[in-house]
């Protein structure tokens, strides 16, 4: 049997959770164990200065009090008896493309189940507004499938951008890169009203470099994208590079 470990960074709550859970069932065991509360934008933060409890919420559904990345790793762990074959991590209200990737609480959980060699995917609906989760469900299910179906290897990570479109309507899959954010005004500078200054991160909505094959214009387009994520982080090309700077410490030999 495929045992499937699935968590989220928009807590145990949240409706893309269900959904996805719901649309995987057919696929395997399904075990979700999330965050027991919101933790969107916490990237790939591990609690380590305080205890961390497991709750019980039903019949295979656990919530953690900590961040998205503990949960994989209290799931492997600690609390599933069997390493999991796969770890699927969403549906995230919201996109996860291009920059903000490194940001994302859905991401980071799946690379921690491929940083314990279990194959990962992330899953994010690309819409802020209402949203409903019924045609990213079916879409999850499929997608999984045809991952699982073509041999999805343990080193394996991928996002999955679903558009926020009836599922009728999409144009299909499209593999991506990620795309690259444009910031616009990024910090606003205000002062509050016992006259002291403060930051609020935002500003205006950031836009899009325009690039055909970026995950971005995918879901602009109507088409999921799907991302395969390199974990490697060093830089090949910039060691070669920086052999040549003949970097010394001042006095050594
Ligand atoms: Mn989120």
């Amino acid at each position: 049997m495929m045992e499937i470990l699935v968590t989220n960074d928009d807590g145990i709550h949240a409706d893309g959770l269900r959904a996805l859970a719901r649309s995987l069932k057919p696929l395997g065991n399904v075990t979700v164990i999330a965050p027991d509360r919101e933790q969107s934008a916490a990237s790939h933060a591990l609690t380590l200065h305080r205890p961390l409890r497991i709750k019980k919420v039903e019949e295979g559904v656990l919530s953690v009090d900590g961040t998205p990345t503990d949960c994989v790793l209290l799931g492997v762990h600690a609390f599933l008896k069997q390493k999991p074959n796969l770890v699927v991590s969403g549906i995230n209200h919201g996109p996860n493309m291009g920059n903000d990737t490194t940001y994302s609480g859905t991401v980071a959980a799946a690379i921690e189940g491929t940083f314990l060699g279990i194959p990962s995917v992330a899953i994010s609906l690309a819409t802020w507004d209402s949203a409903d989760f019924g045609a990213a469900g079916t879409v999850a299910h499929e997608i999984v499938k045809s991952f699982l179906d073509h041999g999805i290897d343990a080193g394996m990570c991928v996002s999955v951008n679903i558009p926020p479109i009836p599922r009728a309507e999409m144009k299909g899959i499209r593999v991506t890169r990620l795309g690259k954010r444009i910031y616009h005004d990024v910090i606003v500078e205000k002062t509050d009203p016992r006259g002291k200054l403060y930051y609020w991160i935002g500003g205006e909505d950031p836009t899009w470099e325009q690039d055909e094959l970026s995950d971005f214009n995918a879901v602009s387009e109507g088409f999921v994208s799907v991302t395969p994520l390199m974990l490697e982080l060093t830089d090949y090309k910039a060691i070669v590079e920086m052999e040549s700077w003949g970097l010394k410490l001042a006095g050594a030999i």
